[in-house]
């Protein structure tokens, strides 16, 4: 069976985040390995959307051409996605020229069609950028859900599509001014038409997503409206149509059309210019689009209505779309910055753990929370602990025992309820796939799981292996059956990791090509190669933040008055075998007399600055709540000494700036003790495993937060604490 799997265009203006991959690209990637598997013709497209607003608006932001913008970011998104193992069969660009001549010529088969009419639109215009703007360049307060940062195109929160003349108090997104509404001319399509047509398609479409079929539903019953497909903007695809020079083809009405044109394009990569008329023109094949919820109305309305229009080209047959994923509990977006970059997160972690941990959490049904902590305590309690040492003790007790596969002899209704089990594993899976319900496919896999290691415990080879032989082998046969069928499949959602433990097994052709099925056959008598850990266990600490500072215990040496300033004090403090100089804004808050001799902690690699005529190096640290000062002071007073934080020295790369240090969160905490566990109490309470803290009981402490959690700040025999005091919850500066 031939099977086109459509996913959404990312728009070439950032980095892909987390919230993209869980939302649309890791999802049609386990569908289309599953498939695979089973069998079927896949064709996976999808491409960077490099046209459209969104990319000027980045490029005017960061002063350089839209094209420079959307070949920066199509580069880098591609090499995410091959990294984190996601297989399109075309990943391509709607700056193509492939798929501009796909767009003029669907274009004008509409046109042609006289579904697209001249006419007349009221569009925002900037009388101080003395431009009309494009929707994204207005933003307003979103008419339906009073959210204020709504789109001229879309509200963000509730979803809803909006035209900028809806938006409450619009506002130039450039410079502020509120737009004068003024006439000019555009195209139209005529979405209107398919009303009908529309509603009685999506009626036989029972078995989508309960969300996506209302959603598509509200959306006809409040009315169609043509909508407008030029747009007032010189970055995009020209319009093939006289008058219309200065006008650019919408960006949605075009970039949909790049599932085509990713098609035709793959078609000609592997020299069959006709291959795409098979998987757009041949009814049987079935056309699936993974896209993240805020695209429904443009791949349920409008591009079921632009493929009507056209004609003889296969309509979609299901449309999977998830919800979002929120970061601790917030909203996940690339525009404001709040989210997981996958760069910085593919650093860190191999892409199976962050596979791993999307594959239990995908956003199917309902939005999904991705927090740190949680991340950490699955992979290692059920990747590394549960999955990673059941393949390996049943692997190094094969290996070490036969350096082979042993055979089976003869097997017992415990060996039969295992091989059922493997059997049944699958079966319930495939259902699942069947319905694209992804998260519950895995959740059978980690049951299996699960059993591999009851299974195995029950068995206890370090004891039946020493007094029968025959069912040692045939146990430890069925227990590496267990290892296959988990690789077998875990492949559509740990690749890397499944083809690792199939060639442990002994195998040497790729595992797609084995097949979906082969899971309940035996394991071959391969020879084994040795077993190597699969994952190492994650150190639940990050220490990003920290790792950026270097702090000592410093000793005051002498305090004098700025001459050029009220408030100030020139500091000399000693580090030991070192003597700086500070400039500090202490003394509405302590005297000379309190200060000298005392010990605090500085800043040491503070870029050095000058301070109304005197430089200093480096910053005193005190905590402030708004009222009170306190100075951040060593319980172990010995100079020069590096501060550690959870007993972890940093590794500052060099100075950091002011701007930096700023940005890091300090925060005050007093330390208490609730049913033996050790709590901090700042703002919210947090646990943290420091055993120095048990001295400390009732004390304060400083915490800085990293992202994966918060750190305490102390030397190797005590804590950073405070003279004065503050309240818990207070910053540092
Ligand atoms: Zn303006
Ligand atoms: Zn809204």
């Amino acid at each position: 069976m031939k099977l086109l799997v459509c996913v959404a265009w990312p728009y070439a203006d950032g980095p892909l985040h987390l919230g993209h991959i869980y939302g649309a690209y890791l999802p049609a990637d386990i569908f289309s390995r599953y498939e695979r598997m089973i069998g079927n013709d896949v064709v996976m497209v999808s491409g960077s959307d490099e046209h459209g607003t969104p990319i000027t608006f980045v490029a005017e932001k960061e002063h350089v051409s839209p094209a420079e913008i959307a070949e920066k970011y199509h580069k880098i998104n591609k090499e995410i996605l091959e990294k984190m193992g996601i297989k399109f069969d075309n990943f391509s660009r709607t700056s193509s020229e492939n798929h501009k001549s796909v767009v003029k010529d669907f274009f004008l088969e509409i046109y042609n069609k006289g579904y697209i009419y001249e006419g007349k639109m009221i569009s925002p215009y900037c009388p101080t950028c003395r431009r009309f703007l494009p929707d994204r360049y207005v933003e307003g307060t979103c008419p339906y859900c009073g959210y204020e940062h709504a789109r001229g195109d879309q509200c963000d929160n509730c979803g809803r599509t909006l035209d900028s003349q809806d938006l409450i108090n619009p506002r130039c997104r450039i410079c502020g001014t509120t737009p004068e509404f003024k006439e000019t001319k555009h195209l139209f399509f005529k979405l209107s038409s398919f009303e009908n047509q529309l509603k009685e398609w999506i009626e036989t479409k029972d078995y989508w997503r309960e969300n996506v079929k209302n959603f598509s539903y509200n959306f006809i019953k409040s009315g169609l409206k043509d909508r407008a497909i030029t747009r007032d903007l010189d970055w995009g695809i020209e319009v093939p149509i006289e008058g219309y020079e200065n006008k650019r083809i919408y960006v949605w009405f075009e970039a949909v059309i790049g599932y085509l044109s990713a098609t035709k394009e793959y078609g000609n990569m592997v020299g069959k210019p006709d291959l795409w008329k098979e998987y757009w023109q041949d009814k049987s094949v079935k056309h699936y689009y993974f896209i993240g919820k805020d695209n429904i109305p443009f791949h349920t309305i409008i591009w079921p209505s632009m493929l009507l229009a056209h004609g003889g080209l296969n309509l979609p047959y299901d449309v999977p779309a998830n919800e979002y994923l929120k970061l601790e509990g917030g909203k996940f977006s690339k525009s404001s910055m709040h989210g997981i970059f996958m760069p910085e997160i593919l650093e860190k972690f191999h892409p199976d753990l962050i596979r791993f941990y999307a594959s239990l959490n995908l956003p199917e049904l309902h939005d999904s929370d991705f927090s740190w902590e949680d991340f950490y305590s699955k992979v290692n309690t059920e990747l590394i602990d549960k999955f990673g040492n059941f393949v390996h003790r049943v692997l190094k007790f094969a290996y070490t025992k036969y350096r082979m596969v042993p055979p089976v002899i003869e097997i017992d209704d415990q060996d039969y309820e295992a091989l059922n089990k493997i059997r049944e594993t699958g079966e319930n899976m495939s259902k699942s796939f069947e319905k694209v319900e992804l998260k519950k496919a895995f959740k059978e896999w980690l049951n299996l799981v699960y059993y591999g290691n009851q299974y195995f415990d029950k068995f206890a080879p370090w004891d039946v292996c020493k007094k029968d032989e025959e069912k040692c082998a045939t146990k430890l046969h069925i227990s590496l059956m267990i290892v296959k069928a988990l690789a077998v499949y875990a492949y559509p959602f740990l690749p890397f990791t499944s083809e690792k433990v199939w060639s442990m097994l002994g195998y040497r052709e790729n595992i797609e090509k084995f097949g979906w099925a082969e899971a309940i056959n035996p394991v071959e008598p391969n020879k084994l190669n040795e077993p190597e850990i699969l994952f190492k266990k994650l150190n639940y600490q990050s220490f990003d933040e920290w790792n950026k500072l270097d702090i000592r215990v410093a000793k005051i040496l002498e305090v004098k008055d700025h001459p050029n300033a009220d408030r100030l004090y020139l500091i000399r403090i000693s580090l030991g075998n070192e003597e700086r100089n500070l400039v500090a804004g202490l003394k509405s808050y302590y005297t000379k007399e309190e200060l000298t001799g005392k010990y605090v902690l500085v800043l040491y690699n503070l870029e050095p600055a000058e301070i109304r005529g005197f430089v200093s190096q480096g910053m005193l640290l005190a905590a402030e709540d708004g009222q009170n000062v306190s100075l951040l002071v060593p319980t172990e007073k010995i100079e020069g000494i590096k501060v550690l934080a959870n007993n972890v020295e940093s590794k500052p790369n060099g100075l950091i700036s002011h701007k930096e240090f700023s940005k890091i969160k300090f925060e005050i905490a007093k330390i208490e003790k609730n049913n033996e566990k050790i709590i901090l109490k700042g703002k919210n309470g947090y646990s943290v495993n420091l055993k120095i803290l048990e001295n400390y009981i009732g004390n304060e402490c400083v915490i800085v937060h990293e992202k994966t959690s918060p750190i305490v700040l102390n030397t190797k025999n005590g804590i950073i604490t405070l003279d004065r005091e503050v309240s818990p919850g207070a910053k540092v500066k």
